[in-house]
């Protein structure tokens, strides 16, 4: 733009052209008659510095065009190096200090929209602002993601990326009212809910709130009540059989058949007792109310307990439990999560075992880790089970399991009490029984900080 040599190739045609021109005027000068040459020499000087002028103003002009056409054209740098008090010198000092401003300003909005990216960055929800074209005139990282628009998602019509009838429905209402609307729809097997309000009078803003894993859990804890109540139903309805059976008149009878119904009502209670501690616990943990208390443990000490507690319902079935243990085991965890943790494997390899078989408990470690191991020789989990079986109410018999006491909880709890424990746990199961492994750190992290 201020380039010396496209100035002083300017200067030097003008300046060729005013000398031929002045040598022509010379020669036409020197043949007139000798009174008239002085006032053509003024006539022919004041022409020549009028002409000078204009050249010079003229290069100066244009090199205030070219810089107004660089702005035009995106680039702000430009600027012109023209001295003097004339206007043009002043219109180049204005073109100047216009040049510096738009910098300013240009420099201002980028820190702005860098701010708004930082804002609303880091927002779970979609947030874009469209023009009354329908144009994504700003669009946040979610709105990108949730739209799978990605960086395309400005300057593109809204629907381009994100088609929903109801959507384009609710932005045409609230550019004739004025007022904010909210819709829900599917968009790319996402449950969505848009909130359309007016941001200025010509821009809108949407706000997308991704509602599918609020879906998936309400459906969730719809089909856990529902296997709650079904559930529930049986022992319920026994219960209530049996009792009206000793009114009727039972009660009146043979002693001993009224004490039967009286054994069947306490055993379907004490079925309904189990069914609504697992639920309860369950739901404790899944809510995450379940407080992690981490306490210095013998690890070997618990596995002690649990086989003890074991035993009786295992004799029942012949089935040996064998503690394969160290002396000690000294860890810092929860002891109650750990006692119910194994008692549930301890439990469901006793009531899914042969007879007789054999139930081994393995408890070890290896520096910070918790190795907790429960191995029985029962009638294994066929492979396309073992997927489902952390599920809640998944049975692969159903009937087995009710008749040995089971809810159909115990491993959906130990799934939890696994995660609570910030711990893994897998399975080998066979024809020759089942192997369930857990390994959890032996000093829980959430202690150093009680
Ligand atoms: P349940 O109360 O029915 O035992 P669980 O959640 O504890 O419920 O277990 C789910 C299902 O997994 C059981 O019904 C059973 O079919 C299977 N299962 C669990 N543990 C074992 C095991 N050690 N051996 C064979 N099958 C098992």
């Amino acid at each position: 733009m201020n380039s010396p040599s496209g100035r002083g190739r300017g200067h030097v045609a003008a300046a060729i052209v005013i000398i031929l021109a002045a040598i022509g005027l010379l020669v036409l000068v020197l043949s007139l008659p000798g009174s008239r040459v002085g006032v053509a020499v003024a006539a022919i000087i004041a022409a020549a510095m009028l002409g000078i002028r204009q050249a010079f103003n003229h290069a100066r002009l244009r090199r205030l065009r070219q810089m107004a056409g660089a702005f035009s054209d995106g680039d702000l740098s430009a600027r012109a190096d023209i001295a003097g008090v004339d206007s043009i010198a002043r219109l180049a000092g204005d073109l100047n200090a216009l040049g510096d401003r738009l910098v300013a300003a240009g420099a201002a909005l980028e820190a702005q929209r860098r701010l708004l990216d930082g804002a609303l960055g880091s927002l779970a929800e979609g947030v874009a602002c469209i023009d009354d074209l329908d144009r994504v005139i700003y669009a946040n990282p979610a709105w990108r993601h949730l739209t799978s628009a990605g960086a395309e998602a400005s300057g593109a019509a809204f629907y381009e990326h994100l088609a929903a009838a109801a959507l384009s429905a609710a932005v045409a209402k609230v550019r004739g009212s004025g007022r904010a609307d909210e819709v829900e729809f599917e968009h790319r097997r996402r449950r969505l809910r848009a909130t359309v309000s007016r941001a200025t009078p010509d821009a809108l803003v949407i706000v997308l709130h991704d509602l599918t894993e609020l879906k998936r859990l309400e459906g969730a804890r719809r089909e856990f009540v529902a296997a709650v109540s079904h559930e529930l139903k049986t022992p319920l309805t026994a219960v209530a059989g049996f009792a009206e059976t000793l009114l009727d008149g039972a009660l009146d009878g043979d002693p001993a058949v009224a004490r039967g119904f009286v054994e069947k009502i306490a055993r379907h209670a004490d079925r309904l007792t189990i069914l609504v501690r697992d639920v309860l616990t369950l739901s404790r943990l899944e809510q995450g109310s379940w407080e992690v208390k981490p306490e210095p443990i013998d690890l070997v000490g618990i596995g002690r307990a649990v086989a003890e507690e074991h035993q009786p319902a295992a004799d029942d079935r012949q089935v040996r439990i064998v503690l394969d243990a160290p002396g000690s085991l000294d860890a810092v965890s929860d002891r109650e999560l750990l006692q119910q943790l194994l008692g549930n494997l301890v439990s469901n390899a006793v009531r899914y075992n042969r007879q007789p078989g054999s139930v081994t408990i393995s408890l070890g470690g290896d520096g910070d880790r918790l190795r907790l191991r429960v191995a029985d020789t029962g009638i294994g989990i066929p492979p396309e089970h073992r997927e489902r079986i952390f599920e809640r109410f998944f049975r692969v018999d159903a009937h087995r399991s009710r008749a040995s006491g089971g809810t159909g909880l115990g491993l959906a709890i130990v799934k939890q009490l696994v995660d609570a424990l910030q711990g893994t746990i897998s399975l080998e199961s066979g024809p020759g029984g089942t192997t369930f492994t857990v390994e959890c750190p032996r000093i829980d992290p959430r202690a150093a900080r009680n």
